[in-house]
């Protein structure tokens, strides 16, 4: 059978390994850190830095396609693997949503909206993008952000200089903050051949600029629901893209702005564990390997909750809920903050 590359061992990872070996398939994690949540349900799995040129050669010529659950793997890594395998999904789609203004710019420029923004490396350059932009506003480091870390939001102008600070001299993006009615995702999905699947659209609550929960299906009208799901289907064809990507939206009054993107499996699409025939790591999966696009449609209500830190402490309990699906990541020790599994809840069967 095939084997099936993938950059990045944790529980994204982990999870499409699953997949993956429920499909046939042999995997070949690739991750620099040792004891990932990947390792041990994978086929294999090289623990070594992405500089190392031997290892990641032998890696890719392991393979017959490489894919990935991390989105800041190194250029110099990508372009020596891209030399002798395919990398879906494809190098456009990593680099648009490696850096949040290529991504702001990509969006803007297929004629989507996002929020205000400015690019900001210097204190003259985030006050002029204040006199713009105003406050509330959030700055973000562009790079290698994720769960609101090297975020720093700015109530007045005042907080500039602290905000600037937090951001440790990295390039950033002010951006105005959207007084949202509610936040939701489309997981969506593009195959090789260019069919889309997109699943039910998710309620999103972050506590912390971490996700708590996402609840399916999410309260939006029937108009809403079908530009959200256009949304994901516009950004997939214009970056002829394969495999599954998240998108992250805003619903306001004035129609739904997209947050960002992210180039695999998504947290918030844990859900369809429980609530589809085909999950999102096998849709993945398929999509990468070049089978049709699997039935995404949702045949339950679920709310996901993520556990995080301590959360893994009611684990005991949980275990004696009805209808409930626990997923845990392998991860030994549970720091504040650090995602160590999630549960699927069935709401009501529809
Ligand atoms: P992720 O783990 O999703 O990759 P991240 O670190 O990339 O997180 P964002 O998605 O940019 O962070 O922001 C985290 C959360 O902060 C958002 O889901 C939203 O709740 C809030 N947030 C971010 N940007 C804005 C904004 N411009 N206006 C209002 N709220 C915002
Ligand atoms: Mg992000
Ligand atoms: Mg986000």
């Amino acid at each position: 059978g095939a084997t099936i590359g993938i950059l990045g061992g944790g529980q994204l990872g982990r999870m499409l390994s699953v997949a993956a070996s429920r499909l046939g398939f042999r995997c070949h994690i690739y991750e620099p850190s040792t004891n990932a949540p990947a390792a041990d349900v994978a086929h294999r799995c090289t623990t070594a830095p992405y500089d190392d040129v031997a290892a990641l050669t032998a890696f890719a010529q392991s393979v017959d396609v490489v894919t990935y659950e991390f989105e800041n793997v190194p250029t110099a890594a990508l372009d020596l693997i891209e030399s002798l395998r395919p990398i879906r999904p494809n190098r456009r789609a990593l680099a648009v949503s490696q850096d949040r203004i290529a991504e702001k710019d990509f969006l803007t420029g297929i004629g989507l909206t996002v929020a205000p923004y400015a690019a900001v490396s210097t204190a003259d350059e985030l006050d002029a993008a204040i006199a713009r932009i105003g406050t509330p506003s959030i700055l973000k480091t562009t790079r290698l952000g994720y769960d609101g870390k090297g975020q720093a939001r700015l109530t007045s102008p005042a907080d500039a200089p602290a905000a600037l600070a937090a951001m440790q001299g990295a390039p950033s993006v002010l951006e105005g903050f959207i007084a949202f009615d509610r936040e939701v995702s489309v997981i969506a999905a593009r195959g090789l051949s260019g069919e889309v699947a997109a699943f039910d659209p998710g309620e999103n609550v972050h506590r912390e600029g971490i996700l708590r929960t996402t609840t399916i299906p999410a309260r939006l009208s029937p108009g809403q629901r079908s530009d959200a799901v256009l949304i994901a289907a516009r950004i997939l064809n214009a970056l002829d893209y394969v495999g599954v990507l998240g998108v992250e939206l805003f619903v306001t009054k004035s129609g739904l702005l997209v947050n960002e993107i992210a180039p695999r499996v998504h947290n918030s699409g844990h859900w369809t564990q429980l609530g589809s025939a085909v999950d999102q790591f096998e849709q993945h999966i398929r999509a990468v390997a070049g089978w049709p696009l699997g039935d995404g449609s949702r045949h339950a209500d679920v709310v996901m909750e993520n556990l995080i830190g301590d959360d893994i402490a009611r684990v005991p309990q949980i275990a004696r809920e009805a209808g409930t699906q626990i997923h845990l990541y392998g991860k030994g020790e549970a720091r504040p903050g650090r995602k160590m599994g999630h549960v699927n809840r069935l709401a009501r069967p529809s």
